[in-house]
């Protein structure tokens, strides 16, 4: 097997003297989508959180274990250099946009550390708007004045100004409605076949694994199942307790 994009070994960490993950492992693998499943306060948010990186006090302690990218350990790299020279960005819960800016400098501020020239910049802003129309129709309009939904889009969105080839989401369908997840899940579709590769946690499962290639379970701080999303949905232990019987 060729060397994984991302590699997560035998992780533990810890919130002051609270072990949140128990050794965990997993691997993602360039162009795949794999998604995270697990009931709340499994661990599923403190993974991406490890592996981006973010600074003190949100982030979590890592006490054993590696983080691996292509192979190298990147434990203790400096997130905004996660972004600026892996190209993996997170998409965390709640969105963490700028109110106060309009949509447009939301997405030009997302752009402010990378190399490439204008062109590239300039193909990334017509890729963010033509897949997300809404988007467009308000670039002028301040981000606190958005739908929940189209504050998802603008999160997404600006992970994607930042250059990034792997982009982690905490829960992207969180508090949208049916047709903007739909929206949500079909542009991420279009990312993934056009090379993106994604590490998904949701909560809710069955849309998860209907998504992703492979999935992981966390219960508690473990990972109590693996596998390809359809094997997933076919263990009668995850459908029992996952998949609403
Ligand atoms: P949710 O969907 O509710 O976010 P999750 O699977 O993402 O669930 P985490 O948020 O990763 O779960 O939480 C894992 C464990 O770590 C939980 O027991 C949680 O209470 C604990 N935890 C999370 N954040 C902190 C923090 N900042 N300080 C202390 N403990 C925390």
């Amino acid at each position: 097997m060729s060397t994984p994009l991302i590699e997560i070994k035998d992780l533990y960490v810890k919130y002051g003297n609270i072990e949140a993950l128990h050794g965990i492992n997993f691997t993602v693998g360039e162009g795949e989508i794999v998604t995270l499943i697990g009931a709340n306060g499994a661990g599923k948010s403190t993974t991406l959180m490890s592996i981006a990186q973010l600074p003190p006090p949100e982030a979590p302690k890592v006490i054993k274990g590696d983080i691996l990218f292509k192979g190298q350990s990147i434990l203790g790299m400096a997130p905004d250099k996660i972004v600026a020279n892996l190209h993996m960005a997170l998409v965390p819960e709640g969105r963490h946009i700028f109110g106060n800016l309009t949509v447009e400098e939301n997405l030009k501020i997302a752009t402010y550390a990378r190399k490439e020239g204008m062109d590239e910049i300039n193909r990334d802003y017509k890729r963010v708007y033509t897949l997300f129309p809404r988007l467009d129709e308000r670039k002028k309009q301040r981000a606190e004045s958005l739908s929940g939904g189209e504050q998802q889009m603008l999160a997404l969105g600006r992970a994607l100004m930042s250059g990034c080839k792997i982009i982690m989401l905490d829960e992207p369908s969180m508090g949208l409605a049916p047709l903007l997840m739909y929206d949500m899940f079909r542009a991420l579709k279009e990312l993934n076949e056009e090379g993106m590769t994604i590490l998904l946690i949701e909560q809710n499962a069955n849309l998860a694994l209907k998504f992703a290639h492979r999935g992981y379970v966390i219960d508690t701080g473990e990972i109590v199942a693996e596998g390809p999303s359809d094997k997933l949905m076919e263990d009668p232990e995850v459908k029992k307790a996952y998949l609403g019987g």
